[in-house]
């Protein structure tokens, strides 16, 4: 199934709902990386909800988002534009649940620690925010992360589940917005509702598209805008790994090419891997020594 975001107005326009099936996303990230089911239930989350966040956004903003927590699967880090997303775990092989074997995503992740996220539109500099983590769930810690960063009332929604193997069968979430000029009526309905709600993961694993997920939300009021589809991609290539050797400077690159006479790098983000033989690192510091004119 293809993964994508619908985006809706609902009541009135004055509150918007982006509801995102993020279950390929997901599968694909346990895939590269090996995941373990609760490392993978927090990137999932964070995958998802940077989806969601960079259809918020302009389209050509890059977003670089790093959920820096103190359990053991240490930083997430995330780069999203325009509904395409990539990301990796620093510890992947945490399986943490509590007793009644839900994930235990809040442990693994840490309840102490911060979100930072980082917009860059590559015209300015970019703009980044700090906040500090509420419950090391995700999903909460956006919705801190809306209200205070953004000054927007917000709830967020977000699920990974698995096969009796271990493997993503279904994954998601939602983000609704309140505007200025909402009703108080309307804002306790939409709380009633969240809180009543079965968690948006096991929705989908029914079958439940992104359209059924915010008419479950919203009872019917809404009026839908824009689908968007979503994506795990990774652009990366060897021309870009070069570059970042070159960066290294001359004499990184001698000490390299005399020890290991080759550099392999692998990417953290897909798994590709990049050999450059010894051929290749001296043209590199030709490259540098011809730029400075001292042969
Ligand atoms: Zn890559």
């Amino acid at each position: 199934m293809k993964n994508y975001l619908q985006k809706a107005y609902c009541f009135d326009g004055t509150v918007r709902i982006y509801a995102a099936i993020t279950t390929e996303i997901c599968q694909k990230a346990q895939q590269i990386h090996n995941l373990w089911p609760t490392s993978c239930a927090a990137l999932g989350r964070c995958l998802t909800i940077a989806a969601i966040m960079s259809a918020t956004y302009k389209s050509q903003e890059h977003l670089t988002i790093k959920v820096c927590g103190d359990g053991p699967i240490g930083q997430i880090t995330i780069e999203a534009t325009d509904g395409t997303v990539r990301g990796f775990v620093h510890n992947p092989g945490v399986y943490l649940s509590y007793n009644n074997g839900k994930l235990n995503v809040a442990d693994a992740v840490g309840r102490n620690g911060y979100i930072e996220v980082i917009k860059d539109l590559y015209m300015r500099q970019p703009f980044s925010s700090t906040v500090e983590l509420v419950s090391g769930e995700i999903a909460e810690d956006f919705t801190y992360y809306f209200a205070k960063s953004e000054q927007i009332p917000s709830a967020v929604g977000l699920g990974v589940l698995f096969d009796t193997e271990s493997k993503v069968n279904a994954a998601g979430g939602f983000l609704v917005q309140v505007m200025p000029g909402c009703k108080e009526e309307t804002i306790t309905k939409l709380e009633k509702k969240l809180g009543q709600m079965p968690s948006c993961s096991s929705l989908i694993e029914q079958g439940y598209s992104a359209k059924d997920i915010i008419e479950t939300i919203t009872d019917g009021d809404y009026q839908l805008l824009e689908e968007k589809e979503l994506k795990y991609e990774c652009p990366c290539n060897k021309n870009r790994f070069r570059r970042g050797l070159i960066s290294l400077g001359k004499d990184e690159l001698l000490d390299i090419l005399n020890t290991d006479k080759k550099a392999s790098i692998t990417c953290n983000f897909c798994g590709e891997k990049y050999e450059f033989t010894s051929d290749e690192l001296h043209d590199m510091i030709c490259e540098l020594t011809n730029k400075k004119g001292n042969i």
